[in-house]
């Protein structure tokens, strides 16, 4: 029995990838990867593995969960080093939580080796602090609602010191400014739309939540960074406010001032 590695790929450039998922690629005998790991990362995989693209849609139907975790256990039966590549973090809007749950179940030894998600690649693009001391407390990485519920989002722990990090926001900013205020957010809020982060196509958008409606779409992957931290001129927030001597209004509509 091998053992499968279910292994970060970064945000793109194949430099940020850990010393320990290089070394794994240059080893592999099998790699499954998804359609968001960059093609540079891809030239990091030995020649001598074989390469399936589990994301790929082109003409053919794109392979359910279910048939990559079945897929998983049973290239685990035939090599030693089976590698599972996602883009960013595995644990991160990744299924790795099904994938891991198929390969206990199957009794197939694992491990799982971090990478620097999208979030992380996409601040260090814009050059600003997720908990910029100044303005922001807390960092939430989320995505529109994925449950039973699409339009529902779960944000009941968003406080105006909160660094909202918002994943696959998708093509419609109208839309994503519509959720985002009628969440509570103000339309004074800095936003900040990073496409592309750490790759050779890197952008950067300055906008503010009520400005994105009529932001100009950038290219996918894209994510949004939602808060005080989000701007190239942090505005601080008084020693009041850290001493909790705001008023029970202020933080309850995340107002900017
Ligand atoms: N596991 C990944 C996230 C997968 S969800 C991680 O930890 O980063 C896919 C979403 O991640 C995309 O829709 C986009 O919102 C974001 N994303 C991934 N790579 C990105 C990049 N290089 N720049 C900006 N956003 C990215």
């Amino acid at each position: 029995m091998g053992k499968v590695y279910l292994i970060g790929a970064g945000p793109g450039d194949p430099e940020l990838l850990t010393v320990k998922a290089a070394r794994l690629l240059a080893s592999a005998n099998v790699v499954l990867h998804d359609s968001l790991v960059s093609r540079e990362v891809l030239t990091k995989i030995s020649s001598d593995a074989e390469v399936v693209d589990v994301g790929k849609r082109c003409g053919r139907k794109l392979l359910t969960q279910d048939e990559i975790n079945a897929l998983l256990v049973s290239y685990a039966a035939s090599r030693e080093i089976v590698v599972r590549l996602k883009g960013g973090d595995p644990s991160l809007f990744g299924r790795a939580g099904e994938e891991l749950q198929a390969l206990r179940e199957a009794h197939v030894q694992f491990e799982v080796v971090p990478g620097v998600t999208a979030a992380l690649g996409a601040a260090a693009a814009a050059g600003i602090s997720l908990t910029d001391r100044r303005v922001a407390s807390q960092v939430l990485l989320s995505t529109f609602s994925r449950g039973a519920d699409a339009n529902a989002m779960d944000w009941g722990c968003l406080t105006p010191a909160t660094t909202l990090v918002l994943y696959m926001p998708g093509p419609d900013y109208a839309e994503v400014s519509r959720r985002l205020g009628d969440a509570g957010l103000p339309g004074d809020l800095p936003c900040v739309i990073v496409s592309g982060a750490s790759g050779a196509q890197q952008r950067v958008r300055w906008s503010s939540v009520g400005a994105l409606s009529i932001e100009e779409k950038l290219p996918a992957p894209a994510l949004m960074i939602v808060g005080r931290v989000a701007s190239q001129q942090v505005c601080e927030i008084s020693d009041a406010f850290w001493r909790g001597e705001r008023s029970e209004s202020s933080a309850r509509t995340l107002s900017v001032s």
